[in-house]
């Protein structure tokens, strides 16, 4: 029996990195966005309030999808996908970014390269119309990972950013919601509703994975607050060797999980358990199975790639539920699964992969049960 473990053990230590997996598989890519997560109500959404968001999530999904059926970089599709978002007044990012306590918009984003882990973010930026796009220039040319509030936008000036007048990131709603949340002394998740960050992950046809996450926030902040989005581990991770994720979502609680890097490194570590652990773990399996045919418990395990990352996913999410916060996640992993994780009654969302899918869902359970990416 202990040989019978050992052989087993041996032979799911021995399986190829997920990465290296997913290396021969040369024309599969894979892309998610995100919109935001948030308690989202299918009676208060008008037909067509629902074809706006609708059509803008396409839009960013489809140019991205696009670079990667064209066999461009998973860095150029996310990009892609955000500014379509960012540019978007119905996203809490850009142009419709919440307000501040002070009535101003103070946007946060990042950015992480999967090969490298390169990754670039800025936090409190008035006057860059593109936030992604200066934190992948803090990525690719500065030595810095985190740059925030003046020295961003000297930063940016520098590299030959536009100034864009604070104005244009201004929008009626957003307004609104804060004088509201004056007003009436309610929170941020009083008149958000939702969590109307953007992000997205991809998964090229060389392997290669990307993330980014742009925000304004939580209607309200002050003191300088930032959230998740900008963080790099909290709000976003890339590693080729594991997953590409974006949040959205309560910053706090992502920021106290570590949410992005927490999914990330269960994933990487999943196959390369310590032999003696694993060797215990399959004794013990054995024994509650009461037998010895290794091919009846090596089912149990959570071999399929599709099904391990959304449970890895599903119960950090529930961490993050358990100390109170609530929101969503977005990934993709080597073998090409698009995959969503949210807490709320809605997450703004949509995913496209080489295999034909592509769709695009508001309310929990709209989406296929599996991004399985079969040729
Ligand atoms: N996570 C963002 C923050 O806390 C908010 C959001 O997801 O909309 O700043």
């Amino acid at each position: 029996m202990k040989k019978l473990i050992a052989a087993v053990a041996l032979a799911l230590l021995s399986q190829p990195a997920l990465a290296e997996e997913a290396a021969p598989e040369q024309a599969r890519w894979s892309l998610a966005i995100h919109g935001g997560a948030g308690t989202l109500d299918p009676k208060a959404m008008t037909p067509e309030k629902r074809a706006a968001y609708e059509a803008d999530l396409q839009r960013a999904l489809d140019a991205g999808s696009k670079i990667l059926a064209e066999g461009g970089d998973a860095m150029d599709a996310i990009k892609a996908a955000i500014i379509i978002m960012e540019d978007s007044p119905l996203f809490n990012a850009g142009k419709g970014a919440v307000f501040t306590w002070d009535g101003t918009n103070e946007l946060d984003a990042s950015i992480m390269d999967g090969r490298d882990r390169s990754a670039g973010a800025v936090a409190g930026v008035k006057t860059v119309r593109n936030p992604i796009l200066l934190a992948d220039t803090v990525r690719t040319q500065s030595e810095h990972v985190m740059l925030m509030g003046a020295g961003a936008e000297a930063f940016a000036a520098e590299k030959g950013f536009e100034v864009t007048p604070p104005e244009y990131f201004a929008t009626e709603a957003r307004r609104e919601a804060l004088e509201r949340l004056k007003a009436e002394k309610l929170s941020a998740l009083d008149v958000d509703h939702k969590f109307g960050t953007v992000g997205a992950v991809a998964l090229d046809t060389k392997g290669n994975m990307a993330a980014g996450t742009s925000t304004g926030g939580m209607t309200g902040k002050r003191w300088g607050r930032v959230g998740d989005a900008p963080m790099i581990g909290a709000g976003t991770y890339a590693d080729n060797r594991a997953c590409a994720l974006s949040a959205t979502g309560w910053g706090e609680y992502f920021i106290r999980v570590g949410v992005a890097h927490e999914i990330c490194a269960r994933l990487r570590t999943w196959w390369t358990v310590d032999p003696q652990t694993m060797e215990s773990a399959l004794g013990e399996a054995l024994a509650k199975a009461g037998s010895d045919d290794a091919n009846s418990f090596e089912l149990k395990l959570p071999r399929a790639p599709e099904d391990l990352a959304q449970s890895i996913a599903d119960s950090v999410m529930a961490d993050v539920a358990a100390l109170g916060g609530d929101g969503g996640v977005i990934l993709v992993t080597p073998e090409g699964h698009a995959i969503f994780s949210f807490n709320t009654t809605g997450m703004y969302r949509g995913r496209a992969t080489s295999a034909g899918l592509n769709e695009v869902a508001i309310f929990g359970g709209e989406e296929r049960a599996s991004s399985t990416p079969d040729h």
